[in-house]
Parts: structure tokens; C-alpha cells; sequence
């Protein structure tokens, strides 16, 4: 990083985050959700009112443009609105009673009531690909601080003064609606200062966006800690396209188009760069030939870091020539962005191959010609998990496309139909995980309200006397949340009509 200097945090600083964050939870876990939704509001009000200035500072760290920059502020924004939305109704706490019954026989059923309590300080590690929307005020920490989690996050080296600034916005908030100083704490530093995050004894879970490399090396730590941790790491994937015979006869220069876009946009620097187009026969061959064709006009673009794009350039040269794939636009290296690549191999290599089939970082696409739909689905079959999957296909293809929908929805988050994986709505039904090496917990998502289901653990309630049940489970429903009651979804009250069970 030129230009801006930060100091890196000490091992006794790390420590005084970490004693801070254990202080904070206490104190956050007895204030109701509409407090925390107001500090949430409040973050996103303050994002949204240094928008222009923030997007400034990420322009010049990251080199993205302005546009996008503006757009991923507003867009961070949404996503802490979304969380206090999400926690002042309440329902997500996922409240169940099973209403006891002394007259059972042969033994009295007990009163049971279980809901989702946060599970304590969550380390967060910002991206390097989204200086605000997957960094420090990000969805990850944007959903922690919903559960009621304090966050201690560690900004990412490519953008340190975007990251200081948004970590001051959200302490300003803090300060303001006197929540503890612990409620948010953050560090700077290389991986020796993200690795004794990890280690922190007081640190409950992890939340991490980058490579396969970084995030492995993070889940073991956190696995041999004296008390391990979950580990929720989302690595990126191949995010395969797959292209129908129907589909290639009438869309084939759209989905030509499509996918070139798709694969370009932001110098392909997403987790949802679509690196696999797959097909059969000649005419997807011309398909292909239609990508490179349009990728030849695409100018180079400047990456995040030097050090991403000289991975992106000998990532190219590595994974490429390890499946022997034959060439059809290599990647410029001589210029001091970085250029498209396109490469090409047959269905029978990439299946005899399938465990080099690796992400690389950046613009590049790998297309798998199979001989038959047979030759596909087996492609499909030997895929490792993935963020999304793609279907582009037309109704006269729709014999394959049932035997290969069921395949995609077993390897990947989320299957797209004729339309390409990048841009990743935020919303309740985002999914935006899937299986290993995807990310590290196929059980959950990193995008869209979901994503609070990482910082929280169930806890049961048997027999408790009504006043000492947090208010999710109390008979009178103060909160008016949606619980299930013997089983039945209802937001209404209840009397109990029979003495509490105290003993069995
Ligand atoms: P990264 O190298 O995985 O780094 C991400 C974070 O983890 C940074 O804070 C980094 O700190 C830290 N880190 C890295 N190695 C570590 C280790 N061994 N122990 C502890 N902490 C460690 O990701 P990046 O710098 O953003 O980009 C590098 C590559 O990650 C890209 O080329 C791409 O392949 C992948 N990537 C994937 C996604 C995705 O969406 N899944 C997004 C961005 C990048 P330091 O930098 O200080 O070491």
C-alpha cells in the first residue's frame, strides 16, 4: 500500500480487543433488538453520508471505479438496514414451545422451550474484492453485531485507510448510542496478527472471505485451539456455465456475450467468476470461438494488488497446463493490467483431470467440450463443490436439463437458469455458500439475512418459571414474533391452564 501507513496491532492490543469484546457481550445480550437495530441504522446512516469521500479512499486503494464503489457503499448500507429489519421482528430467533403436560403418563411431559442466543465475539476478515459491502462494516460483521455478537475485525492489507475510516464511522455510532467500547474493535496487520485473532480465547467464531489457501490455514488453527471454533470461510469457486445444445442453436451469440461479460466484469475479481463453460460438440466449439472473439476487445484492466494479478498471470500458466489445456487467448503479462484469457479442453481431460480444475483469480475461462450429453453429465458429476452453478438451456432442452438440475443443486449454493452467476442479490433467499471448497460450512451463507444463522447457537429451556424466559418465550409473546407452538407456526399468546412442572 502506498500512500497511507497504519500501525500493526501488538500482541498486547490484540489482547485488550479481545478482553473488551468478552466485556461487550454481556452488555449487548441485555439489550433488546430494537437497541441493536438502532446502532445498525445508525452505521448505515453514517456510510451513507460519507459515501462520495469513502468511495474516494477505496478508488485509490483498490483501483476499482468510482461507480461501483458508490453502488457497493449503498449496498452495505442495505445490508445493515436489512439485519435491524431482521431482528426488530424478531421471528428469527426461531422460538419453539412444546407445552408441558403433567397429566402424561407414563411420565408427565416437561415445558420446552428453545431459541437462537449469540455465540460470542466473532473475528471478521475483510475481502480484498469488496472494500466495503464484504469488509469491515460488511454483511459479516453487519449480521454478527445483529445476533448480538461484538466483532473485532482485521482490515485487509489492499484497502487499510478505506477499511480505518468505515471502522472510525462505526465507532462514532457506537460512542454515540453509548454501547461498549468492545461492541467493535479493529486490527491492521499481516496473516502472525490474523492468526492470533484466531487464537484469541475469547474469540467464538470466524468469518473470513479470500483464498482456499488462507482460509484452510485459518480453519485448522481454529480446530487445534484448546476450545476449537467454527471457522465460516468463503473461498470462491469455478462457478461452471453450462451451455445446451437448444440453447447454443438460438441464443448462442447472447450467451456468447453474456458469458464474456460475466467473466470480465471487475477484471473477474469475484468468488462468482463464472472460470468454467461447458457444452458439446462443434457448435459449442463456435460458441467458444464467439467468447474469445469478444474477449479480444475487452482492454486490460488494473487489478486489486500487484500480488493479484501476478497470481492471476502464473495462476494462468499453472492450472491451465496442468490439465493441458490448449490455449485459444492467453492472458497478456507484459502489460501492467491484466488481459482475458480463454482456454480449451475436451470432456474426457477435464474428467481425467477434474482435481487441477482450480479457481484462478481473475478474467480467465476454461471451456469443456464433451463429446455427448452423457460425457456433460459426468463432467457435472465430478465437480467440486461450488458457489453457483449455471444452466443456459431452452425448452427443447429439456430432457438434459432435468438429469442435470438435481446434479447442480448437489454440488453448488446456487444454480442459475439462463443468466450468469456475478451480481449476487441480498435478500432473505440469497444462498451464497455451498460445498468444500466452496466455503468451509455448506449449511450456510455468507449473503442475505441467513447469514445471522453463523453467529448463533440453540439453547432449550425446560421448566423455567415464565418471568425468567427471555421475552421470545414468554407465554404473553411480548415481542409478537411468529413461534412454534406443539408444533403449529403462530404469533398468538398463551395461558398455561396446568402448574409448571418442577420435578419429574
Ligand atoms: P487472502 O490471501 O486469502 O487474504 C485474506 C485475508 O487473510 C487477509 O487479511 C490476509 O492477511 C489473511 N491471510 C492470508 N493468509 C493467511 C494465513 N496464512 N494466516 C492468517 N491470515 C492470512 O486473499 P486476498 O489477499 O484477498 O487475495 C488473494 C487471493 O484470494 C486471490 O488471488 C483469490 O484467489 C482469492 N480471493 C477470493 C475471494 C473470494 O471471494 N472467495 C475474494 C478475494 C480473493 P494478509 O494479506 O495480511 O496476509
Amino acid at each position: 500500500m502506498e500512500g497511507w501507513s497504519y500501525a500493526v496491532a501488538t500482541e498486547a492490543e490484540i489482547a485488550r480487543a479481545g478482553n473488551a469484546a468478552a466485556k461487550a457481550f454481556h452488555d449487548l445480550a441485555s439489550r433488546g433488538p430494537e437497541a441493536r437495530a438502532k446502532l445498525l441504522d445508525r452505521i448505515a446512516d453514517l456510510l451513507d453520508q460519507q459515501a462520495g469521500e469513502l468511495a474516494e479512499i477505496a478508488h485509490r486503494e483498490t483501483s476499482l471505479p468510482m461507480p461501483r464503489l458508490t453502488g457497493e457503499v449503498g449496498r452495505t448500507s442495505g445490508q445493515l438496514r436489512m439485519f435491524a429489519g431482521l431482528i426488530r421482528e424478531g421471528s428469527w430467533v426461531d422460538a419453539r414451545i412444546d407445552l408441558g403436560n403433567p397429566l402424561r403418563t407414563p411420565l408427565p411431559k416437561p415445558d420446552l422451550r428453545r431459541l437462537l442466543v449469540p455465540i460470542g465475539p466473532v473475528a471478521v476478515f475483510g475481502a480484498s474484492n469488496f472494500p466495503f459491502a464484504f469488509s469491515v462494516a460488511g454483511g459479516d460483521t453487519a449480521s454478527a453485531l445483529a445476533a448480538g455478537c461484538p466483532v473485532i475485525a482485521k482490515a485487509h492489507p489492499a484497502h487499510p485507510e478505506t477499511s480505518q475510516r468505515v471502522g472510525e464511522l462505526i465507532r462514532e455510532a457506537i460512542r454515540e448510542l453509548h454501547f461498549p467500547a468492545g461492541t467493535f474493535s479493529m486490527v491492521h496487520g499481516g496473516p502472525e496478527v490474523g492468526r492470533r485473532l484466531v487464537e484469541l480465547e475469547q474469540i467464538r467464531a470466524v468469518a473470513f472471505t479470500g483464498s482456499q489457501k488462507a482460509g484452510r490455514a485459518l480453519y485448522s488453527l481454529a480446530a487445534a485451539r484448546p476450545t476449537p471454533i467454527p471457522v465460516f470461510a468463503e473461498m470462491g469457486s469455478v462457478n461452471p456455465v453450462f451451455v445446451l445444445p437448444g440453447r447454443v442453436r438460438q441464443s448462442g451469440a447472447a450467451v456468447a456475450a453474456g458469458y464474456a461479460a460475466s467473466l470480465t466484469l471487475g477484471v473477474g475479481q469475484f468468488c462468482t467468476n463464472p472460470g468454467l463453460l461447458i457444452g458439446i460438440g462443434p457448435e459449442f466449439d463456435q460458441l467458444v470461438a464467439a467468447v474469445a472473439e469478444k474477449l479480444r476487445s475487452v482492454a486490460p484492466g488494473v487489478m486489486l494488488t500487484r500480488e493479484i494479478r501476478s497470481r492471476y498471470i502464473d495462476g494462468c500458466d499453472a492450472v491451465m497446463s496442468a490439465v493441458m489445456a490448449e490455449p485459444i487467448l492467453t492472458p497478456d503479462g507484459s502489460q501492467s493490467g491484466a488481459s482475458p484469457g480463454l482456454y480449451r479442453i475436451s470432456g474426457k481431460q477435464a474428467i481425467e483431470s477434474r482435481e487441477k480444475l482450480e479457481e484462478v483469480f481473475g478474467p480467465v475461462g476454461l471451456a469443456i467440450v464433451c463429446q455427448d450429453a452423457e460425457e456433460l453429465l459426468a463432467v457435472a458429476s465430478k465437480l467440486d463443490g461450488q458457489l453457483t452453478a449455471t444452466i443456459q438451456a431452452d425448452e427443447a432442452d429439456q430432457t438434459l436439463r432435468r438429469k442435470l438440475v438435481p446434479i447442480l443443486a448437489g454440488i453448488a449454493g446456487r444454480v442459475v437458469y439462463n443468466g450468469f452467476p456475478t451480481g449476487v442479490e441480498v435478500g432473505p433467499a440469497m444462498q451464497h455458500g455451498g460445498p468444500f471448497p466452496a466455503t468451509t460450512d455448506s449449511r450456510h451463507t455468507s449473503v442475505g439475512t441467513a447469514a445471522i444463522f453463523r453467529f448463533v447457537r440453540p439453547v432449550a429451556f425446560q421448566d423455567l418459571p415464565d418471568v425468567e424466559l427471555p421475552q421470545e418465550l414468554q407465554d404473553d409473546n411480548p415481542l409478537g414474533i411468529a413461534r412454534l407452538i406443539n408444533g403449529q407456526s403462530t404469533r398468538e399468546p398463551f395461558r398455561r391452564l396446568l402448574p409448571q412442572i418442577t420435578q419429574l
